[in-house]
């Protein structure tokens, strides 16, 4: 027996399809019910492309145990699904805990794929987090980690100095050949950037900015290119402005950021550069479509901002036409057209992730 639906998605012709198990098949006559969709806009589910399962709010990153990071994972990841985020990158955290996740039984997860602890130099990130490895070690310790089944490593570009101001963490040449290594075996290198660090970071060949604030134009070009990725966090980058104060210096600088948004995202809209949304713990878990509102607001369009919200995130992990026969049964419908109204995004009519009907 299997469950008929009709998929419609925002700017195609609506098509119908049964689910059977965790899984879209092709409809035939073992269909026995029906879920009555057909008026409905459908996405393959919301996805948030800068998440930290181990973690519940910018407040407590730090000072955490292993333990209570491992703990931490059913609920956060739980707190995706029941709001139709069916699919997260996790962009690593203070030690590998973030692997746990995969270990997670898949149906009160959401789709991940994860980086392990955040590299940086000593002195290049928040102190006694994540792991420090000197710039004449990076290479080998990428060369240890790019194996990792979670598919990703997490690089952290650049940090700010007391009294300097920002510095790059990695010279290029470094960046470059531990990016290739990482490649070679199979994993994608997100990199932290808050300030000029990304250029680099583009130029090594990386394949996500995270922030990313100050990319020039023809980072933004270079990287549509190639087919990289950029997760703004525009939801994070005003957390930090205010937290640090508007005059501090780090409150300028990443206020300074905000504005270069409002150039860079119709650039990259423009030149097709892949966007994602992140939440990145200043958006609460699972409330990813804050983010969506938030890129319209700071310059995408409302097609764009939805794009950036789902289906280009499933594009990037290679779950393209995600909502025919064979692929995993998620699927988000909406009431109103979310091409026309990002806001529509936060208010999902009905979650089905993997053939089961989220309450
Ligand atoms: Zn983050």
């Amino acid at each position: 027996m299997t469950t008929l639906v009709t998929i419609r998605p925002p700017d195609g012709s609506p098509h119908t399809i049964a689910i059977e198990g965790t899984e879209f098949v092709a409809p035939d006559d073992r269909v026995t019910d029906e879920i009555d969709t057909g008026h409905l806009w459908a996405l393959p589910g919301l996805a948030d492309a800068h998440a930290h399962l181990t973690m519940t709010s910018l407040a407590g990153i730090e000072g955490l145990t292993e333990d209570e990071m491992r703990a931490n994972i059913p609920v956060t990841a739980w707190a995706h699904v029941e709001r139709g985020v069916l699919l997260i990158l996790d962009k690593g955290g203070n030690t590998d805990a973030s692997l746990v996740t995969l270990d997670h039984d898949a149906d009160l997860r959401p789709f991940a794929e994860v980086a392990g602890a955040m590299i940086h130099p000593a002195g290049g990130y928040m102190a006694n987090y994540g792991v420090e490895v000197e710039p004449g070690e990076l290479v080998e310790h990428i060369r240890s980690v790019a194996t990792t089944r979670g598919g990703w490593i997490k690089i952290v570009a650049d940090w700010p100095r007391r009294g300097v101001g920002p510095v790059n963490n990695y010279p290029l040449e470094t960046l470059t050949e531990a990016v290739q290594i990482a490649h070679d075996a199979g994993a994608r290198v997100a990199v932290h950037s808050m300030a000029d660090g990304a250029s680099d970071a583009v130029a090594a060949g990386v394949d996500s900015i995270e922030h990313g604030p100050f990319l020039t134009e023809d980072d933004i070009r270079t990287l549509a290119g190639r087919g990289g990725a950029w997760v703004p966090t525009v939801g994070n980058m005003r957390h930090w402005v205010e937290a640090l104060g508007r005059e501090s210096s780090g409150g300028r600088l990443l206020q300074a950021g905000l504005d270069r948004m409002e150039v860079n995202l119709p650039l990259a809209e423009e030149v097709g550069l892949i966007v994602l949304a992140g939440s990145d713990l200043a958006i609460p878990h699972g409330q990813i479509a804050e983010e969506a509102r938030l890129l319209r607001q700071y310059g995408l369009s409302d097609r764009a901002a939805t794009i950036a919200t789902s289906t280009a995130a499933y594009d990037y992990v290679g779950r393209k036409d995600s909502l025919t026969a064979g692929s995993t049964a998620d699927v988000v419908f909406f009431a109103e057209n979310p091409y026309d109204d990002v806001g529509t995004l936060d208010r999902p009519e009905l979650i089905i992730h993997r053939g089961q009907v989220v309450e």
